[in-house]
């Protein structure tokens, strides 16, 4: 890739990799369900080009927050074409999600709580999340012996029942699906078909008839050798069918495989140091923020855009350009040393990474995008002025 039209550091999105991965998703859904709605986690990639990119082609946005809701209406979706989960809902945004048709899944006691306030003539439909603990609904997915979880009502103790007894009291609102995401480490098929198997337990259990299951998210986007959006599509099937469930309307809401896969990172080195006899130190104008927020990766998958023509060296460090002395990102064996100007591009980091950076030393970063028309600036990286707008500086 010729990344001269490019100011670093950036991000860089591939428009095509994005649709691809929303269009395939979407195919094999409807190859399989008649009635079936795909959620793009906001979450996960909240970059307002990407929500209007998932907007046009038919997703609803999955939103967890107040802030999020009013982030996925500025970016056009319909509130109807919203899918509202998570504990950090508002009062108003709630009521008003509810009243306009969104796809709102209960999470706490208190929204339960607000469902005495919606008007009392006319049906409001309602999803409930259901908890799920992985160890024991899919104990080869699961991570440890508890691989419990803090989210959804649980059907271990009396919460998920009194919770269906109290909407079921409720004149005016009508349970219409159960939301039972959880992202397991594998990201198996397996372990779809024993959760889904759960819900449809359940709802045999509780004689439910729900209109949707909301799936979740925690797939895996499109690689060799991972299951293929139609191979999970295909699973889900198998059990809804099993379950004489073949007409419900399945909702999927994926983060990671939407987006994890059509953004790079660019960064350029700044500054080589020779610091002890074998190693060296390159500075760049990245930084494990921008690509690691949790600080958890051990490895990335790089180009390094390199003249390559300096003697070979025995260890490069590869490094942030924060005051941090734990800002190193990678370290490089026995390669020609690197030199200021060279780049490193680093592949599929669109998720839980520019929507998590910190505004630490240097502010948010350069975002292009490349379309079929060329390259194009999509968010222009802040600057002083941008950070202290609503500050009291005087
Ligand atoms: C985070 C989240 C997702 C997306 O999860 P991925 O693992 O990124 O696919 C979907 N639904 C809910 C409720 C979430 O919290």
């Amino acid at each position: 890739m010729d990344t001269d039209v490019f100011q670093t550091p950036c991000f860089i999105l591939d428009q095509q990799e994005l649709i691809r991965s929303i269009v395939g998703y979407q195919t094999a859904l409807r190859n399989c369900f008649t009635d079936s709605v795909m959620g793009y986690s906001v979450k996960t990639n909240s970059l307002p080009y990407c929500l209007c990119r998932a907007e046009e082609n038919g997703c609803y946005a999955e939103v967890v927050s107040a802030d999020e809701y009013e982030l996925a209406l500025l970016c056009g979706f319909a509130k109807n074409h919203i899918i509202y989960n998570g504990p950090m809902k508002s009062y108003e945004t709630f009521i008003d999600a509810i009243t306009h048709g969104a796809i709102v899944n209960i999470e706490t006691h208190r929204e339960l709580d607000w469902l005495q306030d919606l008007p009392q003539e006319g049906l409001f439909h309602v999803g409930l999340r259901l908890n799920v603990n992985i160890s024991k609904v899919s104990l080869d997915d699961a991570d440890g012996e508890n691989d419990d979880s803090r989210f959804g009502f649980s059907d271990e103790t009396d919460e998920f029942k009194k919770a269906l007894d109290y909407i079921n009291q409720l004149s005016n609102v009508k349970l219409a699906g159960l939301h039972i995401h959880r992202t397991s480490h594998s990201r198996s098929i397996r372990f779809y078909k024993n959760s889904i198997r759960y819900a449809c337990e359940t709802i045999k259990n509780y004689n439910l008839h729900p209109e949707y299951v909301d799936i979740g998210g925690g797939y895996f986007g499109i690689f060799d050798n991972k299951p293929t959006y139609q191979q999970y599509v295909d699973a889900f099937k198998d059990v809804f069918d099993h379950y004489k469930l073949s007409d419900i309307k399945v909702i999927v809401e994926p983060g990671n495989a939407m987006v994890a896969s059509c953004f790079s990172f660019l960064s350029e080195v700044i500054d080589v140091k020779h610091v002890e006899e074998k190693c060296w130190f390159i500075t760049t104008d990245g930084s494990r923020n921008d690509v690691d927020p949790f600080f958890r990766k051990s490895s990335y998958m790089t180009d390094l855009l390199t003249k390559g023509d300096n003697e070979v060296v025995e260890k490069q460090v590869v490094s942030g350009c924060t005051c941090l002395e734990y800002d190193r990102l990678f370290t490089i064996n026995n390669y020609p040393l690197l030199s200021v100007g060279d780049r490193i591009l680093y592949k599929n980091v669109g998720a839980y990474t520019m929507c998590l950076t910190p505004l630490f030393i240097r502010y948010i970063p350069n975002i292009y995008v490349i379309k079929d028309d060329g390259v194009e600036l999509i968010r222009e990286k802040w600057t002083a002025k941008e950070y202290v707008q609503k500050n009291v500086i005087r």
